[in-house]
């Protein structure tokens, strides 16, 4: 039935579905389309916080039987003005959906009553419009008790005259989603919801035009910026609009949902990187542009070319949170004083990608410790990754249960703390194991459109080590089974024909993650370090020479994230003659 709907109609129902709060009329699958295609025309007034948008969206049918509803999401601060296939307008109705995958803490969700079911694979093409005000609003956070000023330091997405910027999926709905309720206040919820709807988009595509309607007393033209490099932004002002033609193809739109930003950025263009940075800014825009040329060096030798170009893009308040997407770095540039380890990580971004986020976090993290290893030395870096340590222990000590080591493995984990924190000390292991020349030339022989299984890079790194090394990855990548646990049960010495010292130390690992750690054994003045492999409830026995008579040993310089360091230290006994 060709259905033509009125807006008393849509009231109506809307009505009804506020009787219906829970499951009865409205139990519907909600992921059971994917969106493979946005093509959206967009019109954003900053002086009105307003956002209109109209186009077709192609959805897909994801389940192994015939799909007659669709569920389509937009932030529940804008309204669904339209649904339609070609020239038929489908019957919907609209109701407000609690979740916080949007900033607002809800979804203005349309239930659509397709013409006929889309069978298993199949496509419908939906021809959409929508609009509303996006203002700033971290309803989702205070409502869970953060305090204003720090939820709106994380939910900083607005529509406003002066600043606007506007993130995909996450932040703000404001292209279509379709996914199950998200809670914060539910452990994972939201970050598993996100990682399954960035899975089911990771194909989608996306072709945006932006029109901005330009502030009555201003000829200056703000610039827009939208996160990808393959973005031909033409700009045209037409009599009542700056239109801005932004040709986007996202092809990997999972990880990286359209953001939009428009502001009146000033330029700084570089070799390996564009710094846009707002008026006032100038000084800490050119500190930060000179830090990346400084950094480039050594990512590229880590990393390979850029394969794009780094853009960092101002934020106008110091505390608000950077945001990353790809070699888009979103950042207050005012606090440049952590520009180094910014840089090292965007930088990193824009040479090496991989669809799998402890390898292409784990590695842009490994990148910081990597710069601030060569600017203040090793020591600098293994601080930098124990500061990262006190949450990991937290989530390791609830990861005893074979479940959660199954379920938390870095491999598949949507855990922010595993597959960037752990990942950065995993890959700093590894590095230390099979150095830093058989680390590259795995990098640089790793495929992104290759990795089609969690073992692809442990297998790459095997080859170019020529080691075996499956024990570390059971323990650390495919399975999370916590972390060690060092101490030093014996240390005894012995002195040899030569007038040396002969110290033999037995270290046992009380933990179920082995690793291969460094040991040093002191002696007046200076020490002795070597590395040790001691595999999970094991223990290993390791022989050390020293010129006069050894003191102390210590298991562990902070390299290998571990549980207890409280017996890692061990007094030497008297050497016997
Ligand atoms: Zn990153």
């Amino acid at each position: 039935m060709k259905f033509a709907i009125g807006k008393t109609f849509v009231k109506f129902l809307c009505a009804l579905s506020v009787l219906c709060v829970g499951n009865c009329v409205w139990a519907v699958d909600r992921e059971a389309f994917s969106i493979t295609n946005y093509d959206l025309t967009l019109q954003i007034d900053p002086s009105q916080h307003r956002l209109g948008a109209r186009g077709r969206i192609t959805l897909r049918n994801d389940t192994s039987s015939p799909q007659k509803v669709a569920v389509l999401q937009i932030s529940s601060s804008l309204d669904w003005r339209t649904i339609k296939t070609g020239d038929n307008a489908v019957q919907f109705v609209t109701q407000p959906y609690a979740s916080d995958i949007d900033h607002t803490g809800g979804l203005s969700e349309a239930i659509v009553t397709l013409p006929s079911p889309v069978t298993p694979h199949a496509t419908i093409d939906l021809d959409i419009g929508y609009e509303g005000v996006i203002a700033l609003d971290a309803t989702r956070l205070t409502r869970i008790g953060t305090p204003d000023e720090v939820a709106t330091s994380t939910d900083w997405d607005q529509i406003s005259s002066n600043f606007t910027a506007i993130r995909g999926a996450g932040y703000v709905a404001w292209y279509p989603i379709a996914t199950e309720v998200a809670n914060l206040s539910e452990g994972d919820s939201l970050f598993e919801v996100l990682a399954r709807w960035n899975a089911r988009e990771s194909g989608a595509n996306a072709h945006l035009n932006v029109a901005i309607t330009p502030k009555d007393d201003e000829d200056e033209v703000p610039e827009l910026i939208l996160n990808h490099p393959q973005c031909d932004v033409a700009y045209e002002r037409m009599s009542r609009a700056e239109h801005y033609s932004a040709d986007c193809r996202y092809e990997r739109l999972g990880p990286d949902a359209p953001a939009i930003i428009i502001a009146s950025y000033s330029v700084l263009e570089r070799p390996h990187i564009n710094v846009h940075y707002l008026a006032g800014h100038e000084v800490s825009a050119a500190n930060y542009a000179d830090t990346a040329e400084k950094a480039a060096t050594l990512i590229a030798d880590w990393f390979g070319a850029e394969h794009e170009k780094a853009q960092a893009a101002d934020l106008p308040h110091d505390d608000q949170a950077p945001f990353e997407s790809g070699a888009l770095l979103l950042t207050p540039l005012i606090n440049s004083s952590q520009a180094g380890l910014s840089v090292a990580h965007q930088l990193t971004h824009a040479s090496f990608f991989s669809p799998r986020p402890w390898i292409e976090e784990g590695l842009a993290h490994f990148a910081q410790a990597l710069y601030l290893e060569e600017q203040k030395g090793r020591q600098a870096a293994i601080d930098y990754m124990s500061l990262h340590r006190t949450a990991l222990n937290q989530i390791e000590l609830a990861a005893t249960t074979p479940d959660a080591a199954a379920s938390q493995s870095l491999a598949n984990t949507v855990n922010e703390e595993l597959y960037r924190s752990k990942a950065m000390s995993i890959w700093w292991m590894l590095r230390d194991m099979i150095g830093d020349s058989t680390l590259k030339k795995t990098i640089a022989a790793y495929h992104p459109d290759q990795d089609k299984d969690p073992s692809y890079m442990p297998r790459l790194i095997s080859a170019q080590a020529h080691r075996d090394l499956e024990w570390f990855f059971n323990d650390w990548i495919y399975r999370d089974h916590g972390l060690p646990d060092f101490k030093v049960e014996s240390a005894s010495a012995r002195k040899t024909v030569n007038g040396a010292y002969m110290v033999a130390v037995t270290v046992a690992n009380l933990g179920s993650a082995g690793a291969e750690v460094p040991l040093a054994v002191k002696f007046k003045a200076d020490e002795v370090s070597k590395r040790l492999e001691v595999r999970a409830k094991d223990k290993a026995t390791i022989r050390i020479e020293t010129p006069t008579v050894p003191l102390e040993v210590i298991v562990n310089d902070g390299s290998v994230p571990e549980s207890d360091t409280a017996n890692n230290t061990f007094k030497v006994e008297p050497p016997t003659q």
